[in-house]
């Protein structure tokens, strides 16, 4: 164990000494100028950049250093011989005290495994063990779900109020996760916020299913927060999330009576935080590229529907596409895999992005139509329709070849032809000013934006209700 951990520490002192002419050029190259797949920086811009972001890698271990994580412990010293000798005496402590920890709770009143495995105690345990050895961590989405503690709330008498004032800002990621949990056990609704797992800079991603399931209820998926910089998206889910725990109004009783939402709100929360924090351009999320400087993966480049066909996914760990070696190495993407794939009987699954004001049905990778268009145009522009009927807000609606541009490895084809999801979309929601800053939604439409939207999930709700979007009898 020793041995790997020195030839990695000195892989990445390397890494962040030695900037290669290869990788500089790599980096001053990216410059897409599609809105959606792109950045709007400039080559120069991107490239000075690149001396910053070994900078803010940097300050990110700094960050793990104060929480006390032993990986960045590790990764931030040189491989000094002195350095080996105090790390085998960490590791050979950590050992002592995880041992006892591990013998005093087998010694307790509940000695069964799943209680060893959801105590806490032995929570810090597994984090010893991932970080003993680095190469374990981007194994971090291999935990079960089911070993980690659900936030389960018992439904409670009454609904408090939609929190307005809250969906006047943009949040930090602790504090949306936060707003999900406490919300939770506000609601007279039934609701379950379960964390899926950890990403790779250790933070929760959420899994929030509104409603109850039942044999006669059909089921809804909606993704939030794929592309760090989409700020509006978060802030999307949030409002729906809300609205519908704590509206009495007689159209969401009618919606959670037919429809569970399983609700992905917070699919990417490094490259989110990235983004507030760091470099607000950001897209991708953090995962670290082994043998590559650059960090991240397009996780809407990543689902294993068509990802073979590498239409609009780069293989350059550089580029903002990049879709990773292979479909789902994600580890954000991997942990709603898993959770979506369990769930029943889903007719509507919405992926959602910003911006441009489009409702995107399959398929991305070819100008091919689905075999369910008719039902998905149908819906879909009941769907434009009832935003509309809002604000005036005018969407744009057409299959994703053609309407946004040609792409594989997407999420909301995968929804479809996989998942089995008859109406899937990708849907563009408001965007900034015209003037290169188009993901910055300025805060005061966080709200309006959220208004269209419930309208819009309401009509989705009519349709699957009525069984244009699903039908009991499709399926076997
Ligand atoms: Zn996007």
């Amino acid at each position: 164990m020793t041995l790997e951990l020195t030839k990695f520490n000195s892989e990445e002192v390397e890494r962040h000494e030695v900037l290669s002419q290869e990788e500089k050029s790599d980096e001053s190259s990216h410059s897409i100028t599609n809105r959606h797949t792109g950045s709007s920086q400039s080559d120069h811009s991107r490239g000075s950049g690149s001396i910053e972001m070994i900078n803010q890698d940097d300050q990110e271990e700094e960050t793990l250093l104060d929480r006390g994580a032993a990986s960045a412990r590790l990764r931030k010293q040189p491989p000094s011989q002195p350095f080996k000798s105090r790390l085998f005496i960490y590791l050979f402590l950590a050992f002592v005290v995880g041992t006892l920890i591990i013998s005093g709770l087998s010694k307790s009143q509940t000695p069964n495994v799943n209680a060893k495995q959801n105590s806490p105690e032995s929570k810090s345990i597994r984090n010893i063990d991932a970080v003993a050895d680095p190469n374990e961590i981007p194994t971090f989405s291999e935990i079960n779900p089911k070993d980690l503690l659900p936030e389960i709330s018992e439904p409670k008498e009454k609904r408090k109020p939609m929190e307005v004032q809250f969906h006047k800002a943009y949040h930090a990621t602790k504090d949306i996760i936060e707003f999900y949990r406490k919300r939770a056990g506000e609601t007279s609704v039934p609701v379950k916020v379960e964390t899926l797992g950890q990403s790779p800079e250790n933070r929760a991603v959420l899994g929030v299913q509104i409603g109850s399931e039942g044999p006669n209820k059909k089921g809804m998926w909606i993704n939030c927060g794929f592309h760090a910089r989409e700020w509006i998206t978060i802030s999307s889910c949030l409002y729906l999330f809300d609205r519908w725990i704590s509206s009495e109004d007689q159209d969401v009783q009618d919606f959670l009576a037919n429809v569970v939402v399983y609700m992905t709100p917070l699919a990417n929360p490094d490259g989110y935080e990235f983004s507030r924090t760091t470099d607000r351009d950001w897209r991708k999320n953090r995962s670290p590229v082994p043998n590559s400087r650059c960090k991240g993966i397009d996780q809407d480049r990543n689902w294993p529907y068509k990802y073979k066909m590498k239409v609009d996914i780069s293989s350059n760990p550089c580029q903002e596409n990049y879709g990773g070696k292979a479909a789902l190495d994600a580890p954000e993407n991997k942990l709603i895999f898993d959770w979506i794939t369990s769930k029943k009987n889903i007719g509507v699954a919405m992926d959602v992005h910003s911006y441009g004001l489009e409702i995107a049905t399959p398929f991305g990778w070819t100008n091919k139509h689905a075999d369910h268009f008719t039902e998905q145009m149908k819906a879909g522009r009941n769907m434009v329709n009832a935003i509309k009927s809002i604000h005036g807000t005018k969407y744009k609606l057409g299959a994703a070849s053609s309407l946004i541009y040609k792409t594989s490895g997407i999420a909301s084809d995968w929804s479809y032809a996989d998942l089995g999801a008859v109406c899937s979309y990708t849907i563009e929601v408001r965007g900034g000013l015209n003037d290169g800053t188009e993901f910055i939604l300025p805060k005061k439409e966080i709200i309006p934006n959220g208004e269209e939207l419930h309208a819009g999930f309401m009509s989705l709700g009519h349709d699957l209700k009525n069984e244009l979007c699903f039908n009991f009898k499709d399926k076997k």
